[in-house]
């Protein structure tokens, strides 16, 4: 699934494709930024997508089709998104993002990586109080409602 980076992400269905900003989506193909990236950005994403919060609906795996080969017990997949709220938006990206950012040099938008930067950890009541703040509060029920 790809998705050209802060467009509108439909990938949750239409009803959230208003409030989702897509950052991430690669495909093989398609073009994306590349370059260096702050070390913090990255392990904080890699904390993030630890502990992702899961959609109620199984969305299925991601995987990486940029890698040189594709084998089934070696290939980067994953099926977790992950969720930053910032400036009245709520950034989207598949956990496949630090794949993409480690092993193929991608470079997500400056504001995304800002956003990251001053997010407050997943699971806190900071990080509810953001969602909500940004216009994520459907999204929020969602998540709740099927824990
Ligand atoms: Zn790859």
């Amino acid at each position: 699934m790809w998705f050209e980076d802060l467009t509108e992400c439909n990938y949750f269905g239409e009803k959230y494709s208003k409030i989702l900003t897509a950052v991430g989506w690669l495909e093989n193909g398609k073009q994306f930024s590349t370059g260096k990236i702050p070390r913090d950005v990255y392990f904080k994403l890699c904390e993030f997508s630890k502990t992702p919060w899961r959609f109620a609906i199984f969305m299925g795996y991601h995987s990486c089709d940029l890698c040189q080969f594709q084998f089934e017990n070696d290939s980067a997949k994953g099926n977790s998104n992950i969720f930053i709220p910032y400036n009245s938006k709520i950034y989207v990206c598949p956990g496949l993002i630090t794949h993409y950012i480690n092993n193929h040099f991608y470079l997500p938008p400056r504001e995304f990586i800002e956003a990251v930067y001053v997010c407050p950890p997943q699971g806190s009541m900071e990080y509810l109080k953001k969602m909500l703040e940004n216009g994520g509060r459907e999204l929020v029920k969602m998540m709740k409602e099927h824990k």
